[in-house]
This record gives C-alpha cells, sequence and structure tokens, in this order.
C-alpha cells in the first residue's frame, strides 16, 4: 500500500509506540497518585509539555492537554465568545473553527468571515478594517489542511498586537512541519494535534499565553490546573511528546527532503499529464503538499479509483470525507463547483520514496485516461 494521505493522518512512528506500551501495561498510575506509580506517570506527562513547549519555543505551563485539534480550537473560541470577543476568522478555515463559529453565531455572538485571495491566503488590508481594537479575537490557521497555503502568521500577528488584540492559530497541519516561534510570531494561542506528526490519536494541545485569565474547558478535578478536568491521557501525551522529538530532530533537512519529493511529484504530473492545475500557493504552501485539479475527472472518484490500485489520496472536495459539496476551501479560493470537484490532494512526508511516486504517477495516468476515454 502507497500512503500519500498523511494530511488526513499518520502512522505512529516506533519511537512514540515504545514510548507508550510501558503506561498502558506496568506504569499505569493515576499522575494525580501520590505513590511511586502515580509519580512516574506524571513526570512522563510533564517530560512531554517540555518537550512541545520547547518546539513552540514557551515555556511549558502554557501548553495544556487535550484530546485534539478540534477540542483545542473549541476551547479557545468558547473562551473569546464568553469574553465577549468579536470573532475574526476566515473562510479557509477546518470545520472545527467554521462550525464552531456559527454555533457562537447562532447564540449571538459577533464572527466575521474575512474572504482569501485565490491562493488561500488572508487579506491583510480587510484584517486592518475589520479588526476592533482591544476586542477582535483573531483566529486564522497556521497552514491550510487541504490547499496546503501557509498563512502570513507573523504579519497578522504585528496587525493583532497593534490593535490590542488576541491571535489564534489553528496550527494543526502546521505544527512539526514547518518552524512556529509563538514569540517572534505574536500567537496568543496555537491549537495542535497528536494524530498528524506519527503520534497517536485523541490527543493534542493549546498553547495558551495569558492562562491566568483563560477560561477552564471541561469542569471537574484539578488536572491541568484545573483548566481541563478528566484524569490525563498519558499514553497519549507520552506518545505525542516522542513523536514532536522525532519530528522536531533535523526539521530543516526533512523538510527540504519533503520539497524535493514534492516537488518531483508536482512535476511529474504537470509535465505528463494534460490539463492540471496546482491549488494554493505554489512559493507558501506545506512542504508535503500537493493539491491539483485535473481536467475531465471527479476527485471522489479518482480517489476510489486509486485505492483499487491500493494506493491512499484524497479528494479536495469535502464530499469524499462524507459531506455533499464541493470544498468550502476551493470554493473559497474562487473556484466554480465544476472545478472543486475536479481535485485531488497529495500529501507525503519523509517516510514516503521516489518509488511510491512513481507508481502513484502512472497509476494517476492510467486512471485519468480511463476517465477521458469514458467520457468521450
Ligand atoms: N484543524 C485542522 C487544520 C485540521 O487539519 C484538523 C484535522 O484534520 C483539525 C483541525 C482537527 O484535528 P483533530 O483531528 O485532532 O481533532
Amino acid at each position: 500500500m502507497i500512503y500519500l494521505d498523511q494530511a488526513a493522518t499518520t502512522k505512529v512512528c516506533d519511537e512514540a509506540k515504545e514510548a507508550m506500551e510501558p503506561f498502558l501495561r506496568d506504569s499505569y498510575g493515576n499522575p494525580s497518585s501520590l505513590y511511586e506509580l502515580g509519580e512516574r506517570a506524571k513526570e512522563a506527562v510533564e517530560e512531554s509539555r517540555r518537550i512541545i513547549a520547547e518546539s513552540i519555543h514557551c515555556s511549558p505551563e502554557h501548553i495544556f492537554f487535550t484530546s485534539g485539534g478540534t477540542e483545542s480550537d473549541n476551547w479557545v473560541l468558547e473562551h473569546a465568545f464568553l469574553k465577549g470577543r468579536q470573532i475574526l476568522t476566515s473562510t479557509v478555515e477546518h470545520h472545527a473553527i467554521l462550525n464552531k463559529c456559527q454555533q457562537i453565531q447562532n447564540r449571538g455572538g459577533e464572527v466575521c468571515f474575512l474572504p482569501t485571495d485565490s491562493e488561500g491566503k488572508i487579506r491583510l488590508n480587510l484584517l486592518e478594517e475589520n479588526i476592533v481594537p482591544r476586542k477582535s479575537l483573531v483566529s486564522v490557521m497556521f497552514a491550510n489542511n487541504e490547499v496546503g497555503t501557509i498563512e502570513p502568521v507573523e504579519e497578522i500577528g504585528n496587525i493583532v498586537k497593534k490593535n490590542h488584540c488576541e491571535f489564534h492559530t489553528d496550527a494543526v497541519q502546521a505544527f512539526c512541519h514547518v518552524p512556529i516561534d509563538v514569540e517572534k510570531m505574536g500567537i496568543d494561542y496555537l491549537s495542535a494535534s497528536g494524530h498528524k506528526i506519527h503520534g497517536p490519536k485523541g490527543v493534542g494541545f493549546l498553547y495558551v499565553r495569558n492562562y491566568q485569565d483563560f477560561l477552564p474547558m471541561i469542569y471537574g478535578g484539578e488536572q491541568e490546573r484545573g483548566m481541563r478536568a478528566g484524569t490525563e491521557n498519558v499514553p497519549g501525551i507520552v506518545g505525542m511528546g516522542a513523536a514532536v522529538k522525532v519530528q522536531m530532530h533535523n526539521l530543516s533537512e526533512k523538510i527540504r527532503r519533503e520539497e524535493r519529493l514534492r516537488n518531483y511529484l508536482a512535476n511529474r504530473i504537470l509535465r505528463e499529464i494534460p490539463g492540471c492545475r496546482v491549488n494554493g500557493s505554489v512559493h507558501r504552501r506545506l512542504p508535503g503538499n500537493l493539491n491539483v485539479s485535473i481536467e475531465g475527472i471527479e476527485g471522489a472518484a479518482m480517489v476510489t479509483l486509486m485505492s483499487d490500485d491500493e494506493i491512499c489520496i484524497s479528494a479536495g472536495s469535502a464530499c469524499a470525507s462524507g459531506q455533499a459539496g464541493p470544498s468550502h476551501v476551493l470554493k473559497a479560493l474562487g473556484q466554480s463547483d465544476e472545478q472543486a470537484y475536479r481535485a485531488i490532494r497529495l500529501t507525503l512526508d519523509d517516510t514516503n520514496i521516489k518509488e511510491e511516486i512513481d507508481r502513484t504517477v502512472e497509476c494517476l495516468k492510467q486512471n485519468v485516461n480511463r476517465f477521458r476515454r469514458g467520457a468521450r
């Protein structure tokens, strides 16, 4: 099987699996317990917090563990709503943001959705026009999950700071894939997830700059300093920490390798399959992402055909993930329904190799020809 859907989820790496195992069996203690078994679990959770904090350049007390990106996103937005903030976000966000914003709007909250340019980049002039000094929470993703476009995070951070507002970024796709520095980038809140970086599913975290003023997510015990109650997911947290350590080791070298492989894939597709067009930004995109529209095909059907060849890719359109209709991201980029339905997304990382790319391109070519023959 060839797996080119690394943006959907990833395989747990050996290091994470090995780090987790003791905490599923021998070291199963509750971190709140005062005896050795509990302390061992607590120490492992804190070690994970330290590793993660270092990876985004903050100190550990700013990291709060959650069940993943969706919970982290919901937490920040709920806090903003309860504090009476205006929420400024973009039309290309993940549904974890968009649907929560919709729910906030239904409860009378103030939400403004900013359009993007045709590459999916937020328009900074619109942000400046719509931000309300001392009132807005700006929530703009670090990098888009469909088209891979990297937002101008540092510029957004500067505008937010100038207006004495707060900046949240959904970095689920960017964390451990590109360098992140919450200080330099002016980020006040950051969401991330374990399963996109070869860690386990069901674990993530939220970085919070001013946690003294932050509202709890779940009420109950004193876990996560009373901010997110419930017995910690110790194996998950430990696994995520181990995965972060692996991912952050030689990150720039990994990025170069991924980019090289992705560019090779893109060049072959563009050269060998007529009628292709890359969606998203050519220059400011995640190193492992390729989103391409191919004339005469239907993305969701192509996913099925490729799956018959044991190649996992994804459609650019949301219907492939069980929802009707074209991708809201491609629509936000100004594409027609018809164009949006032609998109496929291939996402790789440095666990993929050139031979897999070559076989994928060959299968893609055959399947495109099948589509086009069928259409005649
Ligand atoms: N935000 C983005 C940009 C994502 O890509 C995803 C997952 O695909 C999420 C949020 C949700 O993360 P999780 O699956 O950890 O809840």
